[in-house]
Formats: structure tokens, C-alpha cells, sequence
């Protein structure tokens, strides 16, 4: 949870515990109906807490889906160019490499193949 919804908490907690006194002092010395309209405002902030809790816990799952995704690409590049190092030390000669098999260079070792087709 973040520094300002635990701010946003704190203030929603205050406010229900002011409303809360609220209805009993009505409910003393006041309107009946004004204490049931006290009762009924002071769950709002109780509420809001809960949905405020909510909000937090799918923002801590959404970062960890994040780093996760980011982490699972994060391997596959380095496999992709764990790959590619082994293709390319591989590769007999540079002209072969670069014309995707078809040519040899005159001093690659391989050379006699292309001369024999
Ligand atoms: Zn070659």
C-alpha cells in the first residue's frame, strides 16, 4: 500500500470515528433521524478503507505480473542471442554466413563441396 493511501486510510478512519461519535451524540442529545443518517455516513468511510485495501493488493499483483513478464522476456532475448553466438561460431566462413549457405570463400575449408556440385 502506498504512502498516500495509507494517508487516504488514516483520513477515512478519522472520519469514521468522527461520525461515529457523531451518532451517538444525536442519538443523546439530537434527532433520531439525524443519528440514523450519522450511522449510515459512518460506514462510507469504512468502505472506503475496504475498497481503498482492494485497490492496493491488485496494483501489488499487477506489478508482479509485470516483473514476472518482464523477466520471463528478458530470458528469452538472452536465449535468442545465446543462440545466435553458436549459429554464428558455427558458420564455416563469412560469405556463407552472408549469402545464406550458397557460396563459400575461396579459403574456407568447405569450399570443394560447391566445386563438386
Ligand atoms: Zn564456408
Amino acid at each position: 500500500m502506498s504512502r498516500l493511501a495509507r494517508t487516504l486510510c488514516s483520513l477515512h478512519g478519522l472520519l469514521g470515528i468522527w461520525l461515529a461519535y457523531c451518532t451517538v451524540q444525536q442519538f443523546r442529545y439530537g434527532e433520531a433521524w439525524a443519528a440514523i443518517v450519522f450511522a449510515a455516513a459512518s460506514i462510507v468511510p469504512v468502505i472506503s478503507v475496504v475498497r481503498e485495501s482492494e485497490l492496493a493488493d491488485e496494483q501489488q499483483a499487477e506489478a508482479i505480473r509485470a516483473e514476472t513478464e518482464a523477466r520471463r522476456l528478458a530470458w528469452a532475448d538472452e536465449d535468442a542471442a545465446a543462440l545466435a553466438r553458436a549459429e554464428l561460431a558455427a558458420a564455416c566462413c563469412e560469405l556463407w554466413w552472408t549469402s545464406t549457405g550458397e557460396d563459400h570463400e575461396a579459403t574456407c575449408p568447405k569450399n570443394d563441396h560447391r566445386s563438386a556440385a
